[in-house]
């Protein structure tokens, strides 16, 4: 259905914050996100300032027969945060944020990307996990599992929300915890924005840093080889308190390189024994680690990743780092095509791989996401990116578990892949979908099928 100057006055009149359609001095700007392989012209975006501001929108949207997309942070590799002809509910308002420092918990709004989140909790020298770039959304981030460098100590995101107020398709306003809503706060932790508008959010948080012992080590590429066997050696006896990641990348001289970026959250001293090896394997061509703010390490990586460039990704789980692991990822890497392409291991470890597969939504509780990712800013090279990235994909599929991080799943996967990403929970999401979501309003995801009643 399309939408008149008049539809849109109704909704203005019903919304506080601000609603942008074509015409709007802001509407280029607004429908944008992080990956800009993404070019979608909603009919209207609405920039709640509360809860009610996000059952208005919900209602309109039903009224008008709309599609609803939901707004974090907008980095989701899919883009399914904009949708043509629909509305966005787009959170870029809602950064609100208040630390009980008595408690170690924070509530936060849905708008807030790590960084923001992080600078606040870091002023009372306490953290959560959260996302390893601090450009990304806390939003879509939580509802996806969320793996960083906290993990090892204290779980995914996911395993420290503790509660969330969620606008439903019929518009009610409920608060999902363990106590509240219990089937629905499952479902939340690793199902995405399936089940409806999250208008705040609620984390357990732990003493960290303000100083951490943290950074990269890089290593030339002609030994990326006995690097990554390092580094999954080197990952075998470390303690909960450190989570570090390999990824192939092109440094900034231009070179390929192996790096290994660590973040140990434990007592210095010990912290910089344990990563004393990282510092001595090879030796490294390249050595920054060493004590630092946490607040750094949250940005370490980021300038590697930046907005506004043409990505395609595509993401697997690996049980462990084997040879052949090792040999197809150096391989593939020899031919990628851009110099911001990179393929990460990042290892779920720790804390992280003691939470049962199906005590909440998200069930990859072992080995490493394998990240296989192409960023470029020519649209002339978009089909040698993409086909590098799918060939180096399909090669690893003899040495994967087959499962995958429902946040990294691409615009173009299918319903097999999305069944696959949320795993032996599946089903269970199908029957809190249909009991939440029956009609599918919140179908501008990596979308569940409510179960048949
Ligand atoms: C550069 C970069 C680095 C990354 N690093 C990590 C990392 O270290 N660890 C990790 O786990 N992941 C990482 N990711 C993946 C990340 O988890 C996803 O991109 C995630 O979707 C980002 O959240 P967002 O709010 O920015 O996304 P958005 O695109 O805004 O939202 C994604 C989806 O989440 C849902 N959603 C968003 N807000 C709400 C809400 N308020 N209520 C209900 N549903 C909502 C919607 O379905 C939406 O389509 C990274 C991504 C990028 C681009």
């Amino acid at each position: 259905m399309s939408l008149s100057g008049r539809d849109l006055d109704g909704l203005r009149a019903s919304h506080r914050g601000e609603i942008i359609s074509a015409g709007h001095s802001q509407y280029e700007q607004a429908r944008r996100v992080w990956n800009a392989m993404i070019d979608r012209r909603p009919a209207a975006i609405a920039r709640p300032r509360g809860a009610a501001d996000v059952i208005a929108g919900v209602a309109f949207a039903r009224a008008h027969d709309l599609p609803v997309a939901i707004r974090g942070g907008g980095h989701n590799i899919a883009g399914r945060c904009v949708c043509d002809d629909g509305l966005v509910i787009d959170f870029s308002d809602m950064k609100g944020i208040r630390v009980d420092p008595a408690r170690k918990t924070v509530r936060a709004e849905p708008g807030l990307r790590w960084t923001e989140f992080d600078r606040e909790t870091q002023a009372f020298g306490l953290a959560t996990t959260g996302g390893t770039i601090g450009d990304t959304g806390i939003a879509g981030l939580t509802l996806g599992g969320g793996f960083g460098w906290l993990e090892g100590r204290y779980g995914m995101t996911v395993d420290n929300l503790i509660g969330a107020d969620v606008v439903l398709a019929d518009g009610r306003l409920v608060h999902a915890s363990a106590a509240e809503e219990p089937d629905l706060f499952w479902a939340l932790r690793g199902g995405g924005g399936n089940f409806g508008v999250v208008t705040s959010f609620e984390y357990r948080l732990h003493p960290v840093g303000p100083l951490i012992i943290g950074g990269m080590v890089a290593h030339p590429f002609a030994r990326a080889a006995e690097t990554l066997k390092f580094f999954a050696e080197f990952l075998r006896t470390a303690p909960d308190e450190c989570v570090a990641a390999a990824v192939l990348m092109t440094g900034p001289d231009g070179h390929k390189a192996c790096g290994i970026a660590v973040a140990c959250v434990g007592d210095l001293a010990e912290s910089e024994r344990v990563v004393k090896p990282l510092k001595t394997f090879g030796p490294p061509v390249l050595d920054v680690i060493g004590p630092m703010p946490y607040l750094a390490q949250q940005q370490l990586i980021e300038a590697a990743m930046p907005p506004n460039l043409l990505n395609y990704w595509k993401a697997e789980f690996l049980q462990d780092i084997t040879d052949d692991v090792i040999r197809i990822a150096v391989d593939a890497f020899e031919r990628a095509p851009s110099p911001l392409s990179s393929i990460l291991l990042f290892p779920i470890r720790g804390q992280a791989s003691r939470v049962a597969p199906d005590a909440t939504a998200f069930p990859h509780r072992r080995g490493y996401h394998l990240g296989i990712y192409s960023l470029w800013d020519d649209a002339n090279r978009n089909d040698a990116n993409i086909a590098w990235v799918r060939e180096t994909w399909r090669a690893m599929q003899p040495v994967a578990t087959g499962g995958v991080y429902v946040n990294e799943l691409g615009d173009d996967e299918g319903v097999d892949r999305v069944q696959v990403a949320y795993g032996l929970n599946y089903a269970r999401l199908q029957r809190v979908k249909a009991s939440y979501d029956p009609e599918n309003v919140f179908a501008l995801n990596a979308n569940i099928a409510p179960a048949a009643v």
